[in-house]
């Protein structure tokens, strides 16, 4: 099963619902990170949510989603855009705590904290951003949490991901269901019944259905038309551009001491752990041109 997201609407329009496949993006973040299981569940969640939230934003925001609790794992950060691709990390990779009644204990290696919500514009303009508690540090239930109590729209979230005994990422993916106004709480209430009793996300995606299978089965007794499909992907926005940008950033004096000591400049992206390397004749000429002589002094 491919990694895709698929929006839906019913056809009175008064639910909407986005779901996705991620177990690829999920086994990506878990191979750059070098994540242990309880946080590649975490991660994986956490990238998958976000996702979910930039598929119902605007068309030119970012998401961010940070996770921050006083448990092992510390928190996560993760990012999506609503062109499908994600990226993010945890804060201590290398966490992996006891099972909770058969399952990774996510919520257990995030203890108790915060998730702060941001939707950023990318061509500037005013930022949008939420703090709330933790429900419960399970990611799915405090994202629904968020959506309901603070931005007032009745939603329902699951996502999950199922880590093999090898340490991969088997099946991975989620979805949100939205009442828009005008759905009849009754009818909502019935769709939370068939949530309920519907497999977890990760066994939907493990037993081959898509999105829009997924979103077919908990709308069930709704009408409804796909709105978009498209391709998710892990994608990170850093580059050798930007790593040079950090190092002028750094100054002559930083660099001249990095040439003294015959070192090149390293720097690692969090977000996606790729190690840049800027070796001595790039940082010598980087050193030069910041220190040309003459540099607008005629004008
Ligand atoms: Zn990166």
């Amino acid at each position: 099963m491919a990694d895709r997201l698929a929006r839906m609407l019913t056809a009175d329009g008064t639910i909407r619902g986005v779901a996705v496949v991620t177990t690829t993006l999920c086994d990506d973040a878990r191979v750059r990170h070098g994540t242990f299981p309880t946080a590649t569940a975490a991660l994986g969640r956490a990238l998958t949510s976000a996702l979910l939230l930039a598929a119902t934003g605007k068309r030119d925001e970012r998401l961010s989603l940070e996770f921050a609790g006083n448990g092992p794992l510390r928190g996560i950060l993760a990012e999506a855009t609503p062109e499908g691709t994600a990226r993010g990390f945890a804060y201590r990779p290398k966490t992996d705590v006891p099972p909770r009644n058969g399952k990774l204990d996510v919520g257990g290696a995030l203890g108790a904290g915060q998730l702060c919500v941001m939707r950023v514009p990318l061509e500037g303009g005013a930022m949008y951003r939420s703090i709330v508690p933790l429900v419960s540090g399970e990611i799915g239930i405090d994202i629904a949490t968020y959506l309901t109590q603070s931005a007032q729209i009745p939603s329902a979230v699951g996502v999950g991901v199922l880590v093999g005994s090898d340490g991969g990422v088997m099946a991975a993916g989620g979805y949100l269901l939205q009442g828009m106004p005008g759905a009849e709480p009754e009818a909502l209430d019935r769709l939370t019944t068939r949530i309920e009793q519907a497999p977890s996300p990760s066994e939907l995606v493990r037993t081959g259905h898509g999105p829009v299978e997924i979103l077919g089965l908990l709308l069930a007794e709704h009408p409804a038309r796909v709105l978009e499909e498209r391709d998710v992907r892990f994608e990170c926005r850093c580059s050798p551009a930007k790593v040079r940008g950090a190092i002028i950033a750094m100054g002559t004096g930083e660099i001249a001491a990095l040439l003294d000591e015959g070192k090149p400049a390293e720097a690692t992206c969090e977000f996606c752990n790729t190690a840049y390397a800027v070796e001595e004749p790039e940082l010598r000429a980087l050193l030069d041109s910041l220190v040309e002589p003459g540099h607008g002094s005629d004008a």
